[in-house]
């Protein structure tokens, strides 16, 4: 696990499963448009919080790439689920701009909603098939740039699920935010 102080908002890496975070108030659900089950994140989120999941999400889909929008969270042990679409890599464009507004977005309801922190899982890097390095840089530097302007939110955590693309978010951490002790 790394972890870095930016701006009094504490921001770290850790590997792990994003329906397993119970000290966070929210999850992300990298989603599809239609905020259906599906695989990886939003089938693990889904099939951790029940149907009743979905039955909410129905009337909020379809959403846009770079959109987010939030439900509560069921059988998860979470207060809500923050559900983002981020971009088919190689089809939804400009996409370093709808990923980043994933985060951004992301970031903007948790404060709305009065949450404290937030853990995201690695936004298009799965399915959608974001190069795992570019993906790492845009979350990052955008939690980091938003750090500044977040009153509510003091903690964000990124779940990563394999070895590789933890070590990618690490050193991507290390890298912009100091390298720490
Ligand atoms: P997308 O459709 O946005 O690409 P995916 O769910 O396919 O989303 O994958 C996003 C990232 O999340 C990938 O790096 C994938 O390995 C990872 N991932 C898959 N399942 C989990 C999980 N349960 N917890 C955390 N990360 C996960």
């Amino acid at each position: 696990m790394t972890s870095r102080n930016v701006h009094g908002v504490t921001v770290e890496c850790v590997r792990g499963d994003i329906a397993d975070q119970p000290d966070m108030d929210a999850v992300v659900n990298a989603a599809n448009a239609e905020l259906r089950i599906g695989g990886g994140v939003a089938g693990a989120i889904h099939r951790a919080a029940g149907s009743g999941l979905e039955e909410e999400c129905r009337p909020l889909a379809p959403i846009r790439p770079g959109q987010a929008v939030i439900t509560g969270a069921h059988d998860l042990p979470n207060r809500h689920v923050i559900h983002c679409l981020g971009p088919v890599y190689g089809s939804d464009e400009p996409a370093d701009e709808l990923l980043a507004s994933c985060y951004r977005n992301a970031l903007s309801l948790a404060e709305q909603n009065g949450l404290r922190s937030v853990a995201f899982p690695a936004i298009s890097a799965g399915v959608f098939g974001y190069p795992i390095e570019p993906a790492a840089e845009i979350a990052l530097r955008t939690v980091i740039e938003e750090a500044e302007r977040l009153s509510g939110v003091g903690h964000v955590r990124f779940v990563l699920f394999g070895e590789g693309d933890f070590e990618v978010f690490d050193r991507t951490l290390r890298k912009l935010a100091g390298a720490g002790d």
